[in-house]
Parts: structure tokens; C-alpha cells; sequence
């Protein structure tokens, strides 16, 4: 039987099922432990230091613990942390991206995605260089900066050499004033040398969701094609890190196993990036199981109330607290809004899940991943994030200066956050609200932007923010950042 190694580069020793169980009897026992409770939310608390801020994160036992504690007292305490954490290391700011779907072409036989290859009535479609060309055009024309390109698993449809062509082609289009700056990839497990392609073509993060942690149920709900390999799969972060790629991002497909098993999973598998490659993860996505072609979420028993997802959402933030927590528009507004108060600090805006569908005119179903739940536009979402005193970022500046990995996390740590990321989030704002905003967007932002300037503690950095600020609103020069 394998043992728990948190170091260990084998799957089923860093995910180790025996300590899963453990950790989760150990979790049920202490539910109600109020001492332990209390001393456990005490270490997951932001701590002043000389630079700013920094936090201790928790162990995959002690966020079980209290992801099982159920006394409405403590619960509110978790989530009373969780924003603290979220505003110390991320201020108000939200990042904004949107999904690009490249290709449904699929060899797995996933029994939960409609993209499987049994499904024979979804319309297989793979973009060409022309196609990606109108798709980005029309995402630029939103105001879009940083993508997220997805696309299912077929080495013959969908090869590297095919993500690798297209993500050329979208760092290359300049429309206007318009430019794709971060390309984030969600593709399938692939290999060391693989992944070093992708960081040589400038991916932003590599992103795979392990669906579940559960292996016995991850070989059911993976029946066919590579997928298949759970350790292939639950390994490919390592290899990704091993071919160079910083910053990783870790996500569950909530809904397919019982999620107190996939919490636990999930953050082993943090604690295992961190101590193999002195890295937690980048970010981390917390999907739920979605209506689909082929697909009903009621055949999945596992599902979660809306109340649970915001109570994992909250201890995945204090659990590890520099990482990026991202929700997509598979959520609906009321959702999103809560968990924007619980640590999430990405959100995707005016997506669709179909390929080729943002330079259709009306939303295509036929090729759609999922049914997408926020219908908003970009512009409408930039204004309710505003108006809830959110500052929509369209910032891509860490990668492109080199802060990716544990660079990124100790910018995060030595609280720079309010002189760098603060300034960069306003700046690229300012020049979504010149270029793409309605009228209405545009006053409220610009009175965002007024207000949020003066909360930048270095004078220096204030002025020379100011003054960009300034050019953006005057000139078509763009991309200012610190
Ligand atoms: N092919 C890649 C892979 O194998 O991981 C990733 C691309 S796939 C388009 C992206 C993600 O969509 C999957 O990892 C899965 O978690 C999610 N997904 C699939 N079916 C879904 C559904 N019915 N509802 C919500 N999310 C779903």
C-alpha cells in the first residue's frame, strides 16, 4: 500500500488516499472542538509584519477541520478571514479573462463533459489561424486582455504543434488600440518536453483541473482514451514545472465526488507543489458540474448547495492564502457576488463555451461546452464589479516582468501589492474605459479610478500613475505598468 509522502513525485503518494480518510476522520472528530477550531482560524489570520503582510496558510488537516466545523459562529469567523486575506494580498482588485475554446474535437470518453467522444450530435469544430483571428479580434473589441485557451484532448485534430500555432496567432493580432497579453492554456496532460514548448511560446499559466481526486472514481468517470491514466493526469504539474512552467493552476470539478474527499485532495496537492518545487499553485479554479449536451448534473450525486460551495471557496483561501481563486461564468451573478466577498479573485466576463462563438453574432449552441449561467457582457460585469467596489484589472504586468512563480508570491508576500498591482489594475482600467466602456461604465469608472489613485502609499508611484493615467486618456499610448 503507498505511504503519504507530501514530497514524493508519485501520484498516489503525495494524493495518498489512507491520509484522505485519515484527515477526514480526524476532521469529522474535531467538528466541534472549539478550542482547536479557534487556534486553527488564529493561524490562518494575515499577520502585520515591517513589509506588509503575510500568512501562515493551513495544512490540509487543519482546512478540513474546519471545512467540517459547522457552528454558524465559527463559519462566519472563516469567512470574515477569508475577505481579510483576499484584501491583503489582492486589495479590491479583480483580474478579468475569458475563456477561448479552440477545438471539441475529443479522444476521452469523460462521462460528465459533452465533449466525449461517444457524443455524436455536438457539432465537432476546430478554429483555423483565420478563424482564431476573428475569435480574438472580436475579444479585443470587448476589451479582453488575458485569455484562457481551452480545447479537448486529440493528438490527431488538436496537436501541440496546433495550440502552439494558435497561440502565435493571438499574440500577434493588434487591433486598435487592442492586444492579447496573457495567454492562459487548459489543455490536456502532456509532457515534460511538451509543457517547455509552451512556456517557450509565453503561455501565461498552465491550467488542469484533476475532475476529482478520488481515484477509484476517476477511472469510472474516465473510462476511455488517455485521460484515463489517473497518474499521468494527477502528475502533470510536476512535469509541467519540470519543463518550466512557473505557475500552475489546480482545480476541481465539483459535483463528481464527495467533496470533503476532493477539498482534502486539493490541498495536498498545493502543500506537494510547494514542498517539490518551493511553489504552491498559481491559481486555482473551483468549477461545478454543469448542464450540458449529453450531460445531465442530476445523473452526478455529489452536487453542492450554493452555501457549501462559498464555505470551500472561504477555505481554500485561508488554506493558501497567495493563491489566485478564479469563477467562471458557469456561476450566476447572485453566486458570484457572494464568493467575490470569500476570496475569489479572477472572474471571467462575457464568455461563451462554444468554439468560434464571440464573432457570432448571437450566442451558438451547438458547440457550447456548457450552459453558461452569467449572460452579461463584459462591459455589464465591469460595472457591477465596480459598483459592488471591485476594481476590474485587465493587468497582465507580473509575467511580462518576470514575477511569475516564487517571484509573484513574494511580491504578494512583501505587501507591494498597493504600489504595483494597485497602479497596474488602475492604469489597464483606465484604458478599458477609454477604449471599450459605455457611457455609463465609463463614470463610474473614472470616479473609481480617481478614488482608488489616492490609495497608493508611495507618492512617486502615485504621480507617475497619474500621469499615465493621463496619456491613456489623451493619446493612444497603452500598456504602462510597474
Ligand atoms: N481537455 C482538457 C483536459 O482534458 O483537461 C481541458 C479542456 S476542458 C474543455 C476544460 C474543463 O471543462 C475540464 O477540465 C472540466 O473540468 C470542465 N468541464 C467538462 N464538462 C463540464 C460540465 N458539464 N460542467 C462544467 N465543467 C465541465
Amino acid at each position: 500500500m503507498a505511504l503519504y509522502n507530501p514530497k514524493s513525485m508519485h501520484a498516489d503518494e503525495f494524493i495518498n488516499d489512507a491520509e484522505i480518510r485519515e484527515t477526514l476522520e480526524y476532521a469529522e472528530k474535531n467538528k466541534n472542538n472549539v478550542e482547536l477550531i479557534d487556534e486553527i482560524l488564529e493561524k490562518a489570520r494575515p499577520i502585520k509584519t515591517a513589509t506588509g503582510c503575510k500568512c501562515n496558510g493551513l495544512t490540509h488537516r487543519e482546512a478540513s477541520v474546519l471545512l467540517a466545523c459547522e457552528i454558524p459562529e465559527k463559519v462566519q469567523k472563516i469567512y470574515e478571514i477569508a475577505e481579510e486575506i483576499k484584501l491583503a494580498f489582492y486589495g479590491n482588485r479583480i483580474v478579468i479573462f475569458a475563456p477561448l475554446y479552440l477545438s471539441n474535437y475529443c479522444v476521452n470518453g469523460c462521462l460528465y463533459c459533452p465533449y466525449h467522444y461517444c457524443n455524436k450530435h455536438i457539432t465537432r469544430k476546430k478554429l483555423t489561424q483565420e478563424e482564431v483571428k476573428r475569435e480574438v479580434i472580436a475579444l479585443q473589441d470587448m476589451g479582453h486582455k488575458r485569455l484562457a485557451i481551452e480545447a479537448g484532448e486529440d493528438p490527431v485534430n488538436n496537436p501541440l504543434e496546433y495550440i502552439l500555432e494558435c497561440i502565435d496567432t493571438i499574440y500577434s493580432i493588434k487591433h486598435k488600440n487592442g492586444a492579447i497579453r496573457r495567454v492562459n492554456v487548459n489543455i490536456a496532460a502532456t509532457t515534460v518536453k511538451n509543457y517547455g514548448r509552451l512556456k517557450d511560446a509565453g503561455i501565461g499559466t498552465y491550467i488542469l483541473f484533476q475532475e476529482t481526486y478520488h481515484k477509484e472514481s476517476y477511472l469510472h468517470l474516465h473510462p476511455t482514451g488517455p485521460k484515463h491514466d489517473y497518474d499521468y493526469h494527477t502528475e502533470a504539474m510536476d512535469r509541467a514545472m519540470l519543463g518550466g512552467i512557473d505557475d500552475v493552476g489546480l482545480g476541481v470539478l465539483f459535483g463528481l465526488e464527495l467533496y470533503k474527499y476532493e477539498f482534502a485532495g486539493l490541498i495536498m496537492h498545493a502543500e506537494h507543489l510547494e514542498a517539490v518545487h518551493g511553489v504552491g499553485p498559481h491559481t486555482i479554479s473551483v468549477p461545478r458540474v454543469k448542464k450540458a449536451d449529453d450531460i445531465d448534473p442530476e445523473a452526478f450525486d455529489n452536487s453542492i448547495s450554493d452555501e457549501m460551495f462559498a464555505k470551500i471557496t472561504a477555505c481554500i483561501r485561508l488554506a493558501v492564502p497567495y493563491t489566485g481563486i478564479i469563477i467562471s461564468t458557469r456561476e450566476s451573478e447572485q453566486v458570484r457576488s457572494k464568493l467575490l466577498r470569500l476570496g475569489v479573485s479572477q472572474v471571467s466576463g462575457g464568455s461563451r463555451t462554444s468554439v468560434g462563438g464571440y464573432a457570432e453574432e448571437v450566442r451558438p449552441h451547438d458547440t457550447e461546452q456548457f450552459d453558461v449561467s452569467g449572460q452579461r457582457t463584459l462591459d455589464e460585469v465591469v460595472c457591477w464589479l465596480m459598483e459592488n467596489g471591485h476594481i476590474p484589472s485587465f493587468c497582465t504586468a507580473c509575467y511580462r516582468e518576470g514575477r511569475t512563480g516564487d517571484r509573484f508570491m513574494s511580491l504578494c508576500k512583501n505587501g507591494q501589492i498597493l504600489n504595483c498591482c494597485h497602479p497596474n489594475a488602475l492604469m489597464t482600467l483606465t484604458e478599458y474605459l477609454v477604449d471599450y466602456a459605455s457611457e455609463k461604465t465609463k463614470s463610474v469608472g473614472f470616479d473609481m479610478v480617481e478614488r482608488e489613485l489616492l490609495r497608493i502609499p508611495k507618492d512617486k508611484v502615485r504621480e507617475i500613475a497619474r500621469q499615465n493615467i493621463e496619456d491613456i486618456k489623451n493619446s493612444n499610448k497603452r500598456d504602462f505598468r510597474f
